[in-house]
C-alpha cells in the first residue's frame, strides 16, 4: 500500500470560493471586518501580556467608499502582517492564524474571541473584487510594510510596501457584476446587518455603526431594566415592548450567551418565526434558527451567541449536530426555570402576563416532553370568572360536582365566552366551573391531556344537553308524558326537515328529546365534543368548511321548557310549526348562527311584534 497526501490544485479551488462557497456574496464585507475585529483583539490581547506596550486607545476600524474610483476599503489598526505571515497566511489558501495565535499567547484555545477559524474569509473578496490590494504594516519592531495584489487568479503580487501606520488596509476593486455594493445606503445596510455588536469600533461615514458591548455579552447584574429594552429596541425597531426576558449565560459543556425576549403573543395571530438572530462571536449569523432553537421558542425573539455552535464555512446553515441537541435541550430548559421561578414569586403578576405567553407555553408542551414535564407546575388554566389555576389546583376545585357516575372528572370549557353565553349560564346554573380555552394550540392541548390522564374528559358546553354533559346517572324528571314526548319529536321532524324546512338539505340530522330544567332553552344546538373537535383541527389544518353549521350537529328539544305543552295544545298546524321554528330560530342565535334570509326574516318578524 502507498500513501501519501492529497493535493489541491490552487487554478481549481479558486473558482470554487468565489462562485459556490458562499451563498450569499454581501457577506464579504462580514469577513473583511471580522478579520479586521481579529486582528484588533489579537493586538489587546498582545497589550494585556505585555508584549505590546503602544498605545491601544484609538482602535477604530474604518470602511471606505470610494464611488468615483470604485473601491471599497477596510483598514484596521491591529496586529498587522510581516511578509512572512503574509505569504503564510494570504498566500495558502484556507490557513488560518487564529488556533496558531491563541496557543502560542493564551495556552488555551477555550477563551477565544476570535472569530477566524477556517481560513477562507478573506478570499470572499474575490466574489465582488477584480482585484485585491493588501496593505500592512505589523506591529512587531523594526517591521517593514508589506504590498500585495490579486486580480482573482492564482497570481500574485507581493513585495514592500508604504504603509505608514500599524495595521491592514484590504482594498476591493469593485467588479462590474457588483456595483450594487458601490452605495453607502447598502454598506450600511450590511453593516447595520453583520457587524452592529462587533466588539471593537467600526467608522462608516463619520459614524460608529455598532455597539461593541451588546448587553448579552455583560453579566445580569451589572444590567438595569432600560440595557434590555434598549437592545430590544435596536433588535426590533418596530415591535412592541417585550413582556420579560431570560438572560442566558453558560459556560460548560458549551459557550453560550444570549437574551431572549416574550413578545406579546396574540392567540389570533400567524406564529411569526425567524425573529431569534444567531451570533458567533458577536457576529451575526442568520436569523433562520430552527435547528438551534426547538420549535416552540421560535415564538420569542432575542439573541444567542455562540462560538460553539459548529457552523460550515458560510456560518449560512447549521449541521445536524449533537452539539445543537445540547444546545437545544438546555435553553429549552433554562426557559422553563425561568417561568417557574416567576410564577412561584410573583404568581400575581404571572397570571396577568398568561394571556400572553399561553400560546407559547401551550405549544412548548405539546412539542416538548422535557419541557412539558416542567409545565405542569406553572401551566395554568383561567375560568370564566378570570380565575387561574394550576392544573392540579383545578382538578381538586372541580372533582366533587363534575365527576361523573363513571368517575371520571369532566372539565367543562368555552371558546368564545360571548357568543356562548346562553350554555355557559345553563352550566353556571348547576354550579359547575366552565374554562376559557381561546387560543390556537388549547385543542391540541386538550387532546394531549386526556391522552396523558386516565379518567379525565373535557367537554366544551354546547357538546351535549346541560344535563348530559356530565352524567351522574340520575334519571331526570319528565313533564311530558310518552306519547306527548313522541308527537312533540316527530312535529320538531317534520318542521324542520321537510321540504322546506331548514335542514332539509342535512344529510338525517339528528333531533332528540332531552329534558332539562324548566327555565333552560326550548331547542339547542349542541356539537358533539369528538365531532367538533376533529373539524377544528382539520379547520386549523387549512380545510376549511362552508356553511353555517359544521357537519356534525344535532338538535335537542328540552321537553321540560313549558313552551311545549302550549304548542302541543295549539289547534292551528300552521301556527305550532311556525312556533317550532321560531324556537328554532333562537337555538341558532343562541350559537350565533343565524344568518342570510333566516335572520332577515327573524328580524322583520320580530320588528311586526313591536
Ligand atoms: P480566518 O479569518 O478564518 O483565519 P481569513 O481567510 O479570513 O481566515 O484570513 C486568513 C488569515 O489572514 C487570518 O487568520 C489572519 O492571520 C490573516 N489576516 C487576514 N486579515 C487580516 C488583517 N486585517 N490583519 C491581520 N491579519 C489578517
Ligand atoms: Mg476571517
Amino acid at each position: 500500500m502507498e500513501k501519501g497526501t492529497l493535493s489541491v490544485k490552487s487554478e481549481n479551488i479558486f473558482p470554487v470560493i468565489r462562485k459556490w462557497l458562499y451563498s450569499d456574496t454581501e457577506i464579504f464585507l462580514r469577513e473583511l471586518v471580522s478579520n479586521a475585529v481579529d486582528a484588533t483583539t489579537k493586538l489587546n490581547m498582545l497589550s494585556g501580556k505585555g508584549e505590546f506596550t503602544g498605545d491601544t486607545k484609538d482602535l477604530k476600524i474604518n470602511v471606505l467608499l470610494d464611488e468615483k474610483n470604485k473601491t471599497i476599503s477596510i483598514s484596521d489598526k491591529g496586529v498587522g502582517m510581516c511578509l512572512d505571515e503574509m505569504d503564510k497566511y494570504i498566500n495558502q489558501i484556507a490557513f488560518s492564524s487564529a488556533e496558531e495565535f491563541l496557543k502560542k499567547y493564551t495556552g488555551k484555545e477555550e477563551s477565544s474571541n476570535i472569530i477566524g477559524h477556517f481560513g477562507l474569509g478573506f478570499y470572499s473578496s474575490f466574489m465582488v473584487s477584480d482585484k485585491v490590494e493588501v496593505k500592512s504594516l505589523s506591529w512587531q519592531k523594526d517591521a517593514k510594510p508589506v504590498y500585495w495584489t490579486c486580480e482573482g487568479n492564482t497570481d500574485f503580487e507581493m513585495g514592500e510596501g508604504d504603509k505608514k501606520e500599524r495595521g491592514t488596509e484590504v482594498i476591493l476593486h469593485i467588479n462590474k457584476e457588483s456595483e450594487e455594493f458601490l452605495s453607502p445606503f447598502r454598506i450600511r445596510e450590511m453593516l447595520d446587518k453583520y457587524c452592529k455588536f462587533l466588539p471593537v469600533e467600526i467608522e462608516f461615514e463619520n459614524k460608529i455603526i455598532n455597539t461593541t458591548k451588546p448587553a448579552w455579552t455583560k453579566t445580569p447584574l451589572d444590567l438595569k431594566e432600560e440595557d434590555y429594552l434598549e437592545l430590544h429596541k435596536q433588535l426590533y425597531p418596530m415591535a412592541e415592548k417585550p413582556l420579560f426576558w431570560i438572560h442566558l449565560n453558560v459556560d460548560y459543556p458549551f459557550r453560550l450567551t444570549g437574551i431572549l425576549y416574550f413578545p406579546h403573543i396574540k392567540p389570533e395571530l400567524e406564529i411569526q418565526r425567524n425573529k431569534i438572530q444567531l451570533y458567533c462571536n458577536q457576529v451575526f449569523v442568520t436569523d433562520s434558527v430552527q435547528d438551534v432553537v426547538p420549535d416552540f421558542l421560535m415564538l420569542l425573539q432575542g439573541v444567542i451567541d455562540s462560538p460553539d455552535i459548529p457552523l460550515n464555512v458560510s456560518r449560512s446553515f447549521l449541521q445536524n449536530d449533537p452539539q445543537v441537541k445540547k444546545i437545544n435541550s438546555h435553553i429549552t430548559k433554562k426557559v422553563a426555570e425561568k417561568l417557574e421561578e416567576m410564577f412561584k414569586k410573583e404568581r400575581k403578576d404571572f397570571e396577568n402576563k398568561w394571556d400572553d405567553i399561553s400560546v407559547f407555553v401551550r405549544f412548548g408542551m405539546v412539542s416538548n416532553d422535557k419541557f412539558r414535564e416542567k409545565a405542569m407546575e406553572f401551566s395554568l388554566v383561567k375560568n370564566i370568572d378570570k380565575q387561574f389555576f394550576t392544573f392540579p389546583e383545578y382538578r381538586e376545585k372541580i372533582k366533587l360536582l363534575q365527576t361523573d357516575k363513571n368517575k371520571t372528572l369532566t372539565i367543562l370549557y368555552c371558546t368564545d365566552p360571548e357568543t356562548q353565553d346562553v350554555y355557559i349560564k345553563q352550566v353556571k346554573k348547576r354550579e359547575y366551573d366552565v374554562l376559557v380555552f381561546n387560543n390556537l394550540l388549547d385543542s391540541h392541548f386538550i387532546n394531549f391531556m386526556e391522552g396523558k390522564e386516565e379518567k379525565l374528559r373535557f367537554q366544551r358546553v354546547d357538546a351535549d344537553s346541560v344535563d348530559k354533559l356530565i352524567d351522574k346517572g340520575t334519571e331526570s324528571i319528565r313533564l311530558l308524558s310518552e306519547p306527548e314526548e313522541k308527537n312533540l319529536l316527530e312535529l320538531v321532524k317534520e318542521c324542520l326537515t321537510k321540504e322546506k324546512g331548514p335542514l332539509a338539505q342535512e344529510k338525517e340530522p339528528e333531533i332528540n328529546i332531552s329534558p332539562a330544567g324548566s327555565q333552560d332553552p326550548a331547542v339547542s344546538i349542541i356539537f358533539p365534543e369528538f365531532m367538533r373537535r376533529f373539524q377544528d383541527m382539520s379547520m386549523l389544518s387549512g380545510m376549511k368548511k362552508n356553511g353555517n353549521l359544521p357537519e356534525a350537529f344535532s338538535v335537542t328539544i328540552n321537553s321540560n321548557n313549558p313552551v311545549f305543552s302550549k304548542i302541543l295544545k295549539m289547534l292551528d298546524p300552521e301556527k305550532k310549526k311556525k312556533s317550532i321554528l321560531h324556537l328554532y330560530d333562537l337555538a341558532l342565535l343562541a350559537q350565533n348562527r343565524l344568518k342570510g334570509d333566516r335572520l332577515s326574516q327573524f328580524i322583520q318578524d320580530a320588528e311586526g311584534r313591536v
